[in-house]
């Protein structure tokens, strides 16, 4: 058996794939958003609430949005791609005449108000001390950043589903993160989580969104059943249910047997990285995880590249694009506690409310506990207070930043940010740039040659969480399973999931309860590079309406489980889709240690602030782990206490 890596690693690999399509379909090549998707109300001034035209809500690219807090804002809303066009665009070269100086001067100022935007205003509050002021600006209606939620309300029940981040782990108990979870009021970091119900016998349900120990089928459409065993006349789909053995697979012997072999391989014996920088992990970082997987299982590329056995571990794309290192990344945040995985039910969403609540304690109505600050509602008229220490600026997307004078010298810098179609500037004292490589590359205007250099190694890869409620879930459970994956066709897995007490519907879960099933979209096209495939895969995303997502969603479980009852008129209640532009760090080979003799890109990005400026974003450890995004904030911080506001 083998232990998946990255996000999923402390989950006994019975599952053999775990993976992006190969080969997603075809590519639309126009990105532009229809302009009445976008139409907004401008705001008055620079911390009014935005008024949000109806016509966002429901049309046919966002689609439906769910209810509560989070309705607006389902993955990178169409104003949040809008505005990031117009940078990637020029639109902000220089900045606009009609510019309004709001005349506010903030002693920090955090560009992303994502974990690691959150995490940096928090712990400025903290180490700056009393008077020192902080803003974070986040262009999405809501803070959160990719750890944000999405609620249903299906026949009275409210179902909670998680936008992207999910998983979380506990921490060693002197550790930093241990103490940083501490100071937010997550001090138990094991939850307590839904307990079975009802007359039917009871399977082991997960508590993560990822495949694992609990039962679980793999689905061969009868594009598999065609070309492999098809039984005379239609050939209909086939079903695995022990995914061990692969009996009955419609696949070749061939492949069977380097599937299996790569399941059953001995995850001791690898010659794994000791540390960091050593000669093993050195050499991996030359390499694709392909060309890795290849050697160390003795499997086909073919075989990679049709089953995609596995899916970057959390890093968006094929192995065919990614660093062979990436199969050890992970392992250099610690070892995972044996009673592993911890989730809530809107994922780390719930970690970034924490972030808000401690940050700003109004910002949450009610106490700290886990349970009101899951349940409760977002306060949006403290977020941003006139005279408020730390203030979290909405709906702001952050256009131009750059040093008042020489950057060596400077006392300031600008920092502009469009909202509601009108363009603000406010000053820093020092800035904290936490929304990620592929804006912060083009927003500092004056950035030097040699970080513009390490940006340029960065490539994000889009992926798209469509959230799928349906009202029960025996189409699975009469199959004696709790999850499914599948190998052509929209996503590749999912499964029902028991949620944390914190936030659940109902103390206990049976198939008759309504749940979310959350489907991960990647889009990857094996055989182009990172940077190709990230720009296709966007395209892909962003062209394809929402209808025609929901068509492909419906065909999906109707071609999966019509046979065992589901019918989608009936029983699919609600469908969210998530589309994240930029959603993963996808290191190609290089990434982690640098190419031609020249230090590693995310190295020279952590050495040191860049004037005034300091980076964060979990981007820079090439590690998308909201540890990462925590720890990358903390290091920015501590770099402008002690090198920029010392004096
Ligand atoms: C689908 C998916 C699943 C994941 N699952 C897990 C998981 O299970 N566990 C885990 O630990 N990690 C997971 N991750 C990794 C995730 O990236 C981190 O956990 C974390 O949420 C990242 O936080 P961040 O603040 O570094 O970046 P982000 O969440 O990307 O936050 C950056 C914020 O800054 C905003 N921004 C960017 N540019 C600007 C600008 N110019 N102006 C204003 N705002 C701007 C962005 O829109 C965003 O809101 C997952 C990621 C994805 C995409």
């Amino acid at each position: 058996m083998l232990i998946m890596r990255g996000m999923n690693r402390d989950i006994t690999r019975r599952d053999f794939l775990n993976g992006a399509l190969a080969g997603s379909g075809a590519v639309l090549l126009t990105s532009a958003l229809p302009q009445q998707l976008l139409a907004r109300t401008a705001a008055t001034s620079p911390s009014d609430p935005i008024q949000v035209d109806p016509i966002l809500a429901e049309d046919d690219w966002t689609g439906y949005g769910g209810v509560g807090d989070y309705a607006n804002s389902n993955g990178n809303t169409a104003a949040v791609f809008e505005a990031g066009h117009q940078i990637r665009d020029g639109a902000f070269e220089s900045l606009p005449a009609s510019v309004i100086d709001t005349g506010e001067t903030y002693d920090c100022v955090v560009v992303g108000g994502g974990i690691s935007g959150l995490a940096a205003a928090l712990i400025f509050q903290r180490k700056a001390g009393e008077g020192k002021t902080c803003l974070v600006l986040d262009n999405h209606p809501i803070f959160g950043g990719e750890a944000k939620r999405n609620e249903f309300l299906v026949d009275g029940h409210r179902l909670i589903g998680h936008q992207g981040s999910a998983l979380f782990w506990p921490p060693y108990p002197h550790s930093f993160i241990a103490r940083f979870y501490d100071s937010i009021g997550l001090k138990a970091p094991r939850l307590e989580y839904q307990k079975w119900a009802g007359p039917a016998p009871e399977i082991p349900l997960a508590r993560t969104p990822y495949l694992g120990s609990e039962p679980y089928g793999l689905y061969f459409s009868a594009k598999f059943s065609a070309k492999f065993g098809a039984k005379v006349g239609q050939p209909q789909g086939v079903w695995v249910t022990d995914p061990k053995k692969l009996d009955g697979a419609p696949i070749s012997a061939k492949a069977r047997e380097e599937l299996l072999r790569y399941q059953s391989a001995d995850s001791a014996s690898a010659q794994k990285p000791q540390y960091r920088g050593d000669a093993i992990s050195r050499r991996l970082d030359t390499i694709t995880l392909e060309d890795y997987m290849m050697e160390r299982y003795g499997i086909s590329r073919e075989t990679i590249r049709t089953f995609s056995p596995d899916e970057g571990g959390g890093f968006g794309l094929g192995p065919d694009a990614l660093s062979g290192y990436t199969a050890y990344a992970f392992d250099e945040l610690g070892p995972i506690p044996e009673d592993g995985t911890q989730m809530f039910p809107d994922g780390n969403s719930g970690i970034a409310r924490l972030i808000a609540k401690t940050l700003i304690p109004e910002s949450i109505a009610g106490s700290t506990s886990l349970e009101d600050v899951c349940r409760n509602s977002v306060n949006f008229a403290v977020l941003d207070r006139a005279g408020a220490a730390a203030r979290i600026r909405l709906d702001s997307t952050t256009v131009w930043v750059k040093h008042d004078d020489d950057p060596a010298k400077s006392e300031s810098v600008t920092v502009t940010y469009t909202r509601g179609g009108k363009a603000y500037k406010v000053k820093a004292r020092s800035v904290v740039m936490a929304g990620g490589s592929w804006t912060t590359r083009h927003v500092v205007r004056d950035l030097p040659a040699d970080r513009k250099e390490a940006y340029a190694q960065f490539y994000r890869s889009p992926c798209m969480v469509a959230n799928v409620a349906v009202r029960n879930w025996r189409f699975l459970y009469k199959m004696g399973i709790s999850g499914c994956q599948w190998f052509d066709g929209l996503g590749s897995y999912m499964l029902v999931r028991k949620q944390a007490l914190c936030g659940a519907d109902s103390p206990t879960i049976g198939p008759d309860s309504p749940v979310v099933l959350a489907i991960k979209v990647l889009y990857s096209y094996p055989g182009k590079t990172a940077e190709q495939q990230g720009h296709m895969g966007r395209a892909e995303m962003i062209s394809t309406p929402f209808r025609e997502y929901e068509r492909q969603i419906r065909q999906q479980f109707t071609d999966m489980f019509a046979r065992s009852g589901f019918d989608a008129s009936r029983d699919l209640a609600g469908i969210i889709l998530n589309r994240w532009g930029h959603a993963y760090a996808s290191p190609a080979p290089g990434f982690y240690f640098g190419k031609d003799g020249k230090p590693a890109p995310g190295d020279v990005l952590r050495a040191a602030p860049f004037g005034r400026i300091a980076f964060a974003n979990t981007d820079l450890s090439g590690t998308p782990d909201h540890k990462s995004s925590i720890i990358e904030g903390d290091r920015a911080v501590e770099q402008l206490l002690s090198q920029v506001l010392a004096e």
